[in-house]
C-alpha cells in the first residue's frame, strides 16, 4: 500500500474531549463570541509562544518586525505591538492601525510598488520609513516632502540579482515591479544624497513561505554579500538592514514545520562581520504568516449533507468568499488541502472520506476535496487551521453577496 503524504502534526492549539480549544474556549463558545458562524479567531496566546520561541533561537540582536498585510487586524496588530521591534506597512491603511497600536514611527516602514502621493504624504507625516521602490518614487517622495516641510526618511528596495530557491511566491530575480535592479541602486544612492533625503539603508526581500533552512540561509548570505557591494556607494552609514524574511508554516500534506536551528546559527556567524563592515546597523527580519498563521483558525458550520455518486459533500457556511487560500485559489498551482478537523471531532469517533464545500455556484468553492473526517451532520462545526494570515482580508467576501465572516482574537 503506498503511503498517502500527512499534514504535519499540529500543536499550537490543545484538543479538550476531542474538540479544538482556541483562546481557552471551545468551539460553540468562539461561535457565541464571534457572532454565529462563520469566522476566524486568532489565538493570543499562541502568537506570544510564537514570538518567544524565535526570540529563543535567533540571535538577540536580531530584531523582528511583523509584516501587518499577513493579517492586519487591529485587535492583532495591537497584541503584536509589544512582542516585535517595528512593523512593515503595505498601504496608508495598514499605517494607522500600526500607529493607532502605538508601535513608534522609528519602527515602521512602508513597502509597496506604486505608493501615491497621498500614501507618500502620509508616510512623511507620519515620519516612517519610505522603503523606495523605483526612481521615480524617490523623486515623488521628495516633492511630497517639500510639500509638507519635512525631510523624508527613505530606505533602498533592492530587487537583487539572485532568487530565493523553493520560495512558495518568488519576488526577487529578472525583471520585477518589486523594488529597484541592484545595478541601478548606485544611482538612486546618488540621487538621495543630492535630494538631501535622510538615507536609512536597505531592504531585500528575496521571497515568501519557505520551508528550506539550506535555502533561506543561502539567501540570506547572498543577500549581506549584496547589501555590503551596494554600500560602498550609500550617501551615509547603513543605520537599517531588513533582509527580508520569508519563514514558511507548514499547510499541505508531506510539509513540515521550518527547522530554525540552521537559519540561526548562520546568522549568528554571519552578524558580526556584517557590523564590521557597516558599524552599529539595526539588522531586521520582517515576518508575517510565520507570526500569525498557525494561531488562527476558520471556522464554518455544516448546512447540508449530501451523496452524489459514491462522493460525501458536507456544505457550508463559509468558503472561498472568506478563506481564498484554503480553497486553493491564492497563488496555488496545484491545489491541495489546508489542515481541516471536524471542530468536535478531532481525533476520535466514526471516520469518513468527505469532501467540504460552500455555499457558492462555482466548482472552486471546495475547503477540503476527499479529507479524512470526523463525522458531521448539519449544525456541526468544521474549522480549517493555519488559517491565521491571508485568510480574512486576502478573500473576496462580496462575492457572491453573502455576509462577511466574524473576526475575533481570544
Ligand atoms: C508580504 C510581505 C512580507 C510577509 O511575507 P510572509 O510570507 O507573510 O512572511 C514581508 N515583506 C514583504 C516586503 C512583503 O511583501
Amino acid at each position: 500500500m503506498s503511503e498517502r503524504p500527512v499534514h504535519a502534526p499540529l500543536t499550537q492549539f490543545p484538543v479538550v474531549d476531542d474538540r479544538l480549544v482556541v483562546g481557552g474556549r471551545l468551539p460553540r463558545e468562539l461561535a457565541a463570541l464571534a457572532g454565529g458562524t462563520p469566522f476566524y479567531a486568532y489565538d493570543r496566546s499562541a502568537i506570544a509562544a510564537r514570538l518567544a520561541a524565535l526570540r529563543g533561537a535567533l540571535p538577540p540582536d536580531v530584531h523582528l518586525h511583523y509584516a501587518v498585510k499577513a493579517n492586519p487586524m487591529p485587535a492583532v496588530v495591537g497584541a503584536m505591538r509589544p512582542l516585535v521591534d517595528g512593523f512593515d506597512v503595505a498601504s496608508l491603511g495598514e499605517l494607522r492601525v500600526a500607529l493607532a497600536a502605538g508601535m513608534p514611527p522609528g519602527e515602521i516602514s512602508f513597502a509597496g510598488p506604486g505608493k501615491t502621493e497621498r500614501e507618500l504624504e502620509g508616510a512623511i507625516a507620519a515620519g516612517i520609513t519610505i522603503n523606495l521602490e523605483s526612481a521615480g518614487e524617490l523623486e515623488r517622495a521628495a516633492h511630497a516632502a517639500e510639500r509638507l516641510g519635512r525631510v523624508p526618511h527613505v530606505a533602498v528596495r533592492v530587487n537583487p540579482d539572485f532568487e530565493l530557491k523553493s520560495s512558495g511566491m518568488k519576488m526577487t530575480g529578472g525583471a520585477k515591479p518589486f523594488g529597484i535592479d541592484a545595478e541601478q541602486v548606485p544611482a538612486v544612492l546618488a540621487r538621495i544624497g543630492a535630494l538631501g533625503c535622510d538615507f536609512r539603508g536597505f531592504h531585500i526581500f528575496s521571497g515568501s513561505q519557505n520551508l528550506r533552512p539550506d535555502s533561506l540561509v543561502e539567501a540570506q548570505n547572498l543577500t549581506f554579500e549584496l547589501a555590503l557591494r551596494l554600500a560602498e556607494a550609500a550617501p551615509g552609514p547603513v543605520r537599517l538592514l531588513n533582509i527580508g524574511g520569508g519563514f514558511g508554516i507548514p499547510y499541505f500534506p508531506g510539509e513540515q514545520p521550518l527547522d530554525l536551528a540552521p537559519v540561526a546559527g548562520n546568522l549568528a556567524a554571519q552578524l558580526p562581520g556584517v557590523r564590521e563592515r557597516l558599524g552599529p546597523v539595526e539588522v531586521v527580519i520582517e515576518l508575517g504568516r510565520y507570526l500569525v498563521g498557525e494561531a488562527g483558525a476558520y471556522f464554518c458550520k455544516v448546512i447540508d449533507r449530501k451523496e452524489s455518486r459514491g462522493r460525501t459533500f458536507l456544505v457550508t457556511d463559509g468558503g472561498l468568499h472568506h478563506h481564498l487560500a484554503a480553497s486553493g485559489n491564492f497563488g496555488q498551482v496545484l491545489r491541495k488541502n489546508y489542515p481541516v478537523v471536524a471542530a468536535e471531532r478531532v481525533r476520535g469517533g466514526p471516520r469518513e472520506e468527505v469532501t467540504v464545500v460552500g455555499p457558492l455556484c462555482t466548482p472552486l468553492d471546495l475547503l477540503a476535496d476527499r479529507m479524512e473526517l470526523g463525522h458531521c451532520e448539519p449544525g456541526d462545526l468544521v474549522c480549517v487551521l493555519q488559517s491565521g494570515a491571508y485568510g480574512y482580508t486576502a478573500s473576496p467576501h462580496r462575492f457572491l453577496g453573502h455576509p462577511p465572516p466574524g473576526e475575533i482574537l481570544v
